[in-house]
């Protein structure tokens, strides 16, 4: 059984449960979703999702409760795997937890939203649908890249945390959330 946290204070987060529930039934492993809301929720996850939306009203809704401090001190502590899209990618760059730095809503008005095939280089992903909204720009980090929409980065894989400024969990596919779930079946697997 694997528990599988995702931070709920904002954004798209029915929609990588939805994705998250399918790559689970295809890898055939038990997968518990713990929806994170305050920093107790967060001891004891196998795997991580920081779900895309509004980065700055996910800082606000944190506040009160401290649930995105919780999550980091988490994070760096035991190197669970990390699948952050979009507002989540902003949020893992903003807090050093990869390496490369990121400007919000970089790709300007007319192409605020966008949909686009992009190339991968992870496993067996060699090309995706890239669905973009109001996405940010990495600035630097193209050593650690796995995903490009031309020769522009839209994706960083450091360690096991995954930034992506797009959003798989809008399409189909849940080849990324397969990463997620066979990366945190590695690491258990390891541990016993
Ligand atoms: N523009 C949003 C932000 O700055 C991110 C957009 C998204 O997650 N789709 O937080």
């Amino acid at each position: 059984m694997l528990t599988v946290g995702l931070a709920m204070l904002q954004g798209a987060r029915n929609e990588h449960m939805h994705a998250i529930l399918k790559a689970a039934a295809d890898l055939n492993v038990e997968i518990e979703i713990r929806e994170l809301r305050k920093s107790s929720d967060v001891a004891g996850i196998d795997a991580l999702i920081l779900p895309g939306g509004e980065s700055t009203a996910m800082k606000i809704a944190s506040r009160s409760e401290e649930l995105y401090s919780g999550i980091w001190e988490n994070v760096r502590n035991t190197n669970i795997p990390v699948l952050g899209t979009c507002a989540g990618a902003i949020l893992l760059s903003q807090n050093g937890l990869i390496n490369a730095g990121i400007e919000r809503n970089a790709f300007g008005r007319q192409r605020e939203s966008f949909q686009s095939d992009i190339e991968v280089n992870l496993e067996e992903i060699s090309t995706f649908q890239g669905v973009f909204i109001r996405a940010p720009r990495f600035t630097d980090g193209s050593g650690n890249a796995i995903a490009w929409l031309g020769d522009e980065v839209v994706g960083i894989l450091e360690r096991n945390v995954m930034a992506l400024t797009f959003h798989p969990e809008l399409t189909d596919d849940f080849r990324f959330h397969l990463w997620l779930l066979n990366e945190a079946l590695s690491r258990t697997e390891h541990d016993q």
